[in-house]
């Protein structure tokens, strides 16, 4: 047995943290500020010292309702109660059946099957997969690669990792590794700019060239999220999508991020009014309670799977259709579409938009722009993560920056004087400390 040191001695949780605990894209050892979070309510993260912050993060686009929802505990309290797991090979249970339902019923209508994935980078696995085997079985084995664009964002995952932004996705560090993909520049032209038809032509050149190899193209509709927090033009999405048909690729929509009503619609491809043939939705799915995702097929992939050999779908993982978090997806989407989600949005992006113009005017700051329920200020240099975050909780709000990017996507429930809190003491972070 190993010994446990100093476990209780009066050390803070920090330093104890610091000796046995990886975080998300850290170091062991790493004297970058942490903090203790003692409990979540609402839009606010209380710390153990009493602080209370409001929340700009939504835990990186999930927790859309807030924290400690009455209607998400109460059914993750009655599914406890009957079960919180079984196996889903050859077991079935109405939380997964009444999710995938759900799931088919407000996504674009040709999506009709639905795979339920443990996490995000999960589901892009299950989309690649599937778009292999669809190829193999068409009759196309030499279709193996698949094309993503620069600035994308899919997980971290080695199948995810492959489709990410070679640069910001690391891909030299495992390049022995990772699928060799095909990559198109990043869309150029805004969201809210006057479409530009020369921003797909490279992309456009890359597909003839390319396309007998290629099964699949996967992109975050309108939004990249992680690979830069970039929005795009709808009529982009729409001649990827007039591409794929061109050439007999199917398109990947990885709606992870995106997903359930972030950008002001339900779903982003809804933007440029068309459907993808596979769909991978996660993070806000129940509504940041706990981890779940899925991937969403036509049924024309589905039976084209089936229909050659090995004649099954060759995934399945062992927490597959979790019951517990499938109740709690189902009771986050019921919150949802019943509540005034336009609206919210519309609020929110009109909170945003005002609060963070000020920002425009600061040197350091380099763009500034907000699409639905997402406010991004892009800085000229790396911002200084020793001290911006300190900053931010200094003045009562949770902001955590990466890289050139200082971005909020608030939960939907955030009233306009709280906004308006978030948005100011942006501008104020960003006047004081922005330089390294
Ligand atoms: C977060 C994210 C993923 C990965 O999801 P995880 O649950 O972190 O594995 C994939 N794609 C997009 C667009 C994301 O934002």
């Amino acid at each position: 047995m190993k010994s446990i040191r100093g476990t209780t001695s009066g050390e803070t949780l920090t330093a104890r943290d610091r000796r046995h605990v990886w975080h998300p894209y850290s170091s062991i050892g790493s004297e970058l500020p942490l903090f203790e979070v003692q409990s979540a309510r609402g839009v606010r993260l209380t710390l153990t010292d009493g602080r209370e912050l409001i929340d700009g993060m939504s835990s990186w686009w999930s927790a859309i309702h807030g924290y400690n929802v009455p209607a998400l505990n109460a059914a993750a309290e009655a599914q406890i109660a009957r079960m919180s797991h079984v196996m889903f090979g050859g077991l079935t249970h109405e939380p997964a059946v009444r999710l995938a339902e759900r799931l088919v019923e407000i996504t674009p209508a040709p999506l009709e099957t639905v795979f339920l994935a443990d996490s995000g980078s999960v589901a892009v696995e299950v989309a690649l997969k599937m778009a292999l085997q669809f190829a193999a079985a068409s009759g196309h084995p030499s279709r193996q690669r698949v094309l993503a664009l620069r600035g994308g964002y899919h997980g971290d995952t080695f199948g995810a990792m492959s489709v990410c932004d070679p640069v910001t996705g690391m891909h030299t560090l495992f390049a022995g590794t990772l699928a060799p993909q095909i990559f198109a520049p990043r869309p150029n032209c805004r969201f809210d700019a006057v479409w530009d038809p020369t921003d797909t032509l490279a992309l456009e050149q890359l597909l003839a060239t390319h396309a007998d190899t290629l099964a699949a193209v996967i992109l975050e509709p309108i939004v990249q999220g992680a690979g830069g927090m970039w929005f795009y033009h709808p009529d982009y999405l729409r001649e990827v999508r007039r591409l794929c048909d061109h050439h007999g690729l199917l398109l990947i929509a990885d709606e992870i991020a995106t997903g359930f009503g972030r950008t002001g619609r339900l779903f982003a491809c809804e933007h440029a009014g068309l459907a993808p043939d596979i769909l991978c939705v996660g993070k806000a799915l129940t509504g940041g309670f706990m981890t779940l995702a899925a991937t969403l097929a036509t049924r024309e992939v589905a039976e084209t799977i089936a229909s050659a050999p090995p004649g099954v779908f060759m995934h399945g993982p062992t927490f597959m259709g979790n019951p517990l978090a499938c109740a709690v997806a189902n009771a986050s989407l019921e919150l949802l579409l019943e509540s005034p989600w336009q609206q919210r949005i519309a609020a929110l992006e009109r909170g945003l938009c005002e609060g963070l113009a000020l920002c425009r005017e600061l040197p350091p700051v380099a763009d500034v722009r907000v699409l639905g329920a997402i406010g991004v200020v892009e800085m000229r240099e790396p911002v200084d993560m020793r001290v911006l975050p300190g900053a931010f909780v200094e003045r009562g709000v949770w902001v955590r920056p990466f890289g050139r990017l200082v971005y909020v996507m608030p939960p939907f429930v955030m009233e306009a004087p709280d906004v308006a809190h978030l948005t100011s003491a942006i501008v104020d972070v960003l006047q004081h400390t922005a330089r390294r």
